[in-house]
């Protein structure tokens, strides 16, 4: 009997992480500065979060632009009953801090348009991204924004009982879009976008037949991902990065296949050295474009990618007339494009329409009224980076990195 000892003094003080402590390699001083930027937080979303915080993970940063739905609540551990219509990225994150193991735990959320409103710059402060996204539009859009800061990429998605799982960290792997047919790209413009460049205010998005054990199965893979490669510097088997996974529950099939590197890949870039500056995305853009040109000692054009172009007028779809928008396109919906009186005697038509854009802003630029907005009303969005090209196409990369603050306060 005096073999044993009493040791209920101990219990007391165990670790909430004294379990995972024990596998050999585990180094949670790594997980406690790890910083994970999460896109996504429904289904599969809530099991990535739950994970996160349950594992000790330090910095976790969610992304999301819808409500709670009561059918959501069938597959979201994080949501109950008195969160339906509250917001998902807010909500998410609120919870995830109260599960969380640590109380220094810190989480930040942003409740929009990732493709649009997101700032490249905030892809930079991550070690890894992990998209539990139900869309390819959004899917590429994260995949790029991976690639330009060369961020590992874990994409998790469901169907039924089924799940698959891709792993990514272009230029030392293909990127998620090297797997997608030029198809199924065009496919996803004509669901969402007219004809030309206006958005569809309705989407025709299908509602995917699934249930909750898919989407924890796949979390739990895509976190597991997400600690080996946070811990790849004391790991002996090494991440394989461009691949993806499939497992079928239905009759427990799991395959893996290689997703092979796409040369013709238009995702294929990154941004060059990122010079960080105090400016937000409220400086005027005359203003901005002087500190670049004192800066430099010569004139830079800022160019801000087909993606983001700002419409300075559009002819009405039904009558021609001209209707000036001074707005990025990605703020102007479909049906906006009808003059009033249009609009108010029901005329529609569909149809391709002539509008005028820009793509470069300079000094000499046609329209010198944009001179005097903000980078926000040409479209940048907070803690963006922003690429300028001199007469010799030479370009530097600057982030507006005063917004940090704004974006993620408690992180930073
Ligand atoms: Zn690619
Ligand atoms: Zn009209």
């Amino acid at each position: 009997m005096d073999k044993i000892k009493i040791i209920s003094s101990h219990i007391a003080e165990e670790s909430p992480v004294d379990r995972q402590e024990r596998i050999s390699w585990w180094r949670q001083d790594i997980l406690r500065k790890a910083k994970i930027l999460v896109v996504g937080a429904g289904a599969t979303g809530n099991e990535v979060i739950k994970n996160l915080a349950l594992l000790g993970v330090g910095n976790v940063f969610i992304c999301d632009m819808d409500r709670i739905d009561t059918s959501n609540l069938s597959r979201t551990v994080l949501f109950s009953k008195d969160d339906v219509g509250k917001k998902k990225a807010k909500t998410a994150a609120e919870r995830a801090a109260e599960m969380s193991v640590y109380p220094d735990f810190k989480v930040d959320y942003f409740d929009g348009d990732v493709v649009y409103e997101l700032g490249d710059g905030v892809f930079r402060q991550f070690d890894v991204v992990i998209g539990c996204l139900d869309n390819l539009n959004t899917r590429l859009s994260v995949n790029k924004r991976c690639c330009l800061l060369q961020k590992p990429y874990v994409d998790a998605g469901i169907s039924e009982l089924a799940c698959s799982l891709n792993v990514f960290h272009y230029p030392h792997s293909s990127c998620y879009a090297c797997g997608v047919s030029s198809r199924d790209v065009a496919e996803e413009r004509r669901i969402r976008y007219s004809c030309d460049v206006f958005k569809k205010r309705a989407i025709e998005e299908e509602k995917v037949p699934t249930v909750q054990i898919s989407s924890a199965i796949v979390a739990a893979l895509a976190v597991q991902e997400a600690v080996k490669i946070l811990h790849k510097d004391v790991l002996e088997t090494e991440v394989c990065f461009g691949k993806r996974y499939f497992f079928q529950g239905i009759n427990n099939n799991f395959i893996d296949m290689i997703v092979p590197k796409k040369e013709e890949c238009l995702y294929h870039n990154s941004y060059g050295d990122i010079i960080e500056t105090e400016f937000t995305n409220k400086v005027r853009l005359r203003d901005f474009l002087e500190y670049v040109k004192e800066k430099n000692g010569e004139e830079y054009t800022l160019e801000v990618g087909s993606e983001l172009k700002f419409v300075i007028s559009a002819n009405c779809r039904s009558c021609n007339k001209e209707i000036k928008f001074y707005k990025p396109a990605h703020r102007i919906y479909e049906e906006d494009v009808y003059c009033e009186e249009c609009q108010k005697a029901g005329k529609t038509t569909n149809g391709y329409t002539d509008y005028k854009y820009v793509l470069d802003f300079c000094h000499d630029m046609e329209e010198k009224d944009i001179l005097d907005m903000t980078l926000e009303e040409i479209g940048i969005p907070k803690l963006h980076i922003l690429s300028l090209r001199n007469k010799d196409d030479k370009y530097i990369f600057y982030e507006l990195s005063g917004d940090i603050k704004n974006v993620m306060p408690n992180i930073y």
